[in-house]
Order: C-alpha cells, then sequence, then structure tokens
C-alpha cells in the first residue's frame, strides 16, 4: 500500500511552455485568491501565507515514486534502488523503511536482483553494467530526461559539438553525458563559458539539465551565443514544464514576501533554484528545508508575508507540516497565488502497467 502522504494523486499537465525568451515577467493569469475569511493586507497588519501552485510532485517524480511502490509489490522487498529514486530524503527514508535499498551503483546489487533506475536517467554504460550481473532492471527514468537523451544521441550522430548546461556531478548530467561522451562538454553556469573548446564552430548545439534555472541558463546561452554566433537551440526546452512552472510561481510571489520558505532537499537541484529565484524576484530572505522542525522562528521576527513551495520531487504532506508550523505562529491566513494548472501523467514503465492508483 502507498505510504500516506508519499504520493498526493495529483496529475499534472505540461502548462505553458516558457523558456524559448522566456522574460521574468509573471504571465497575465497570475491571481492572488483570497481566502475564505478574507485577506489580511499589509495596511492590517496582518501575518499572512502566500502558498505557490504548482508546486511540489511533477509528473516524473509522481511516476517514478509509484514504480518503486509497484516493483516492491510485484517483486516484494528486497527491491534495490540505484541512487535517490527523487532528491528527497523524505521520499527516500520512507522507502527505505519499506524494504527498498539504495546503492550507490549497481556493482552493490546481487546478482539477478531486481533494481530500479531512479528518475534522473542513467547512461548506456550504467544498463550495460547491469546486464553483465543479470539484473532485472526497471527504468524510471523521467521521459523529460529521456528526450534529453534522446537528443543527444541524435546531435551525437550528426557529429555536433554537444554543449551541456548543468551542474557538475548530478546524476542527471553523468547520465545525458554518457549518450554521447566524445561529443558532449559540460558548462556549469555563465562563467564556465570561456573554457569551451569547439571543433567547427558551425556545428555546434547547447542542451542542458531539466531543473535549472531558466534566467540562469539563458545568460549562460546567450554568453555561448558570443562566442558561437551560429551556436543551434534544442529542438524543445529542455528545463522541464515543472522546474519553469514553479519557477514562476515562487516569482509571482516572492516581491510580496519578507520571507519564502522552499521545502526541498539539499541535494535537490530544482529545490535549491527555487530559493535563488526567490531571491532574485525580491524575496527579503529566502530558505529551503526539509521539514517543518528546520524553520527557525527566528527568520518570523518582523516578518508579515512568508511565501511556501516546494521542489518538484516533495510530498506536500511536507509542506502541510510547514503550514501547521506557522499557523502557530500567527500564520494561519494562508492565500494561493495560482500561476498554472498541472495534470499531466506519465505512464508507467510497461512491465509495471495496471490500473494506477
Ligand atoms: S522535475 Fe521535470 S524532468 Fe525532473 S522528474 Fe519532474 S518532470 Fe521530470
Amino acid at each position: 500500500m502507498p505510504q500516506p502522504g508519499l504520493r498526493p494523486g495529483a496529475r499534472h499537465s505540461p502548462g505553458p511552455r516558457k523558456l524559448r525568451g522566456m522574460s521574468s515577467a509573471i504571465p497575465l493569469n497570475v491571481g492572488i485568491a483570497r481566502s475564505a475569511g478574507g485577506v489580511k493586507t499589509e495596511a492590517d497588519g496582518g501575518k499572512r501565507v502566500l502558498l505557490a501552485e504548482p508546486r511540489g510532485y511533477c509528473a516524473g517524480v509522481d511516476r517514478a515514486v509509484e514504480t518503486v511502490e509497484k516493483a516492491l509489490e510485484k517483486h516484494g522487498a528486497p527491491i534495490y534502488v540505484r541512487k535517490e529514486i527523487v532528491h528527497n530524503r523524505h521520499v527516500v527514508e520512507t522507502l527505505r523503511e519499506r524494504g527498498v535499498v539504495f546503492v550507490d551503483d549497481t556493482d552493490e546489487v546481487p546478482h539477478g536482483a531486481v533494481v530500479v533506475f531512479s528518475a534522473h536517467g542513467v547512461s548506456p554504460a550504467v544498463h550495460e553494467a547491469a546486464a553483465a550481473r543479470d539484473l532485472h532492471t526497471i527504468d524510471a527514468t523521467c521521459p523529460l530526461v529521456t528526450k534529453v537523451h534522446q537528443e543527444a544521441k541524435r546531435f551525437a550522430r550528426d557529429d555536433f559539438d554537444i554543449l551541456l548546461i548543468g551542474h557538475e556531478g548530478h546524476e542527471e548530467v553523468e547520465g545525458t553525458a554518457g549518450e554521447a561522451p566524445d561529443h558532449v562538454q559540460l558548462v556549469d553556469g555563465p562563467d564556465a563559458v570561456d573554457r569551451v573548446t569547439v571543433r567547427d564552430e558551425s556545428k555546434v548545439i547547447w542542451l542542458s539539465q531539466t531543473t535549472l534555472s531558466v534566467d540562469e541558463t539563458m545568460e549562460t546561452v546567450q554568453r555561448l551565443r558570443e562566442r558561437f554566433p551560429s551556436l543551434q537551440d534544442p529542438p524543445s526546452d529542455d528545463i522541464c514544464y515543472a522546474t519553469q512552472n514553479r519557477q514562476v510561481a515562487v516569482k509571482a510571489m516572492a516581491p510580496e514576501c519578507d520571507l519564502v520558505i522552499v521545502v526541498g532537499s539539499r541535494n535537490s537541484s530544482n529545490s535549491v533554484r527555487l530559493v535563488e529565484v526567490a531571491l532574485g524576484a525580491g524575496a527579503r530572505a529566502a530558505h529551503l528545508v526539509d521539514y517543518a522542525r528546520e524553520v527557525d522562528p527566528a527568520w518570523l521576527e518582523g516578518v508579515r508575508t512568508v511565501g511556501i513551495t516546494s521542489g518538484a520531487s516533495v510530498p506536500d504532506i511536507l509542506v502541510r507540516g510547514v503550514l501547521d508550523m506557522l499557523a502557530e505562529y500567527g500564520f494561519g491566513e494562508v492565500q494561493p497565488v495560482t500561476t498554472a494548472n498541472e495534470t499531466l501523467v506519465f505512464a508507467l514503465p510497461r512491465e509495471l502497467r495496471t490500473a494506477r492508483r
């Protein structure tokens, strides 16, 4: 049975696509809805919470967590998962309690055992290593990560130099780069652009990790284009809909916030980016927490408006914990800030497909 709170059952849609030429402008459909009890304005001296929507689980995380749950049901514990299935402490700890063994690599998995590959994707070398150990693999790679893998393969086949914008050491980047190691160079932010070298300036394309800051990525692309004017764009946005939507929502509320609390783990790229985006959009302070107990009451001193959001790997039960904690400090008024509605669902890996909950 699913762990209460681990999967909210929410379904998501891609929402607006905004990467190409995306500005910091807030879309016109932003609304700060009034809660039933009426809004306490700053003029009233009232404390309030602005709650970003969308926030939390994306379609890829929902699918990955359900994949592990279904694998547990079908094969029984232990199930092995290479790396964290998604970058969230609560999700990982909950699944561990249910019999999931998280490993760093396939050589830690017993011969013939079941191993799930995480939402962040793996390189072909990892598939080969698993096959060499006769592992029963189940691939929970997010389809939007797989899309970037396909792009890397395609442009490598056409002998392009591929400039992959992303964070060094992130599992997703390692997986994508591993599709075409002879053609891919990692570009870890604007300051890395000067170190890039290419063979033929007329055959250069940029791709990216799915969970980056849209604005910082566009800055990196701009710098790359100054060096390589023929630089090609990816066929479609690589920064995924969920990352973009969560950044748009936090930008909408941040200018009104004395404090933004992002619920998410430190190794969650998209969660860390939400803190940066909040600060960049005008929040006076922003902090990342895994749990409500990590909120320091000192952060609330002199604060009237707190913004809350969460990364794409965060179950909403953790956000509710923060809301409950804030209510104890007088922040009982909660106003949603809605910038998109998400309904997208990804099918489970074929071998696990039955009726979804
Ligand atoms: S954040 Fe985006 S790419 Fe990552 S799992 Fe979610 S939908 Fe997929």
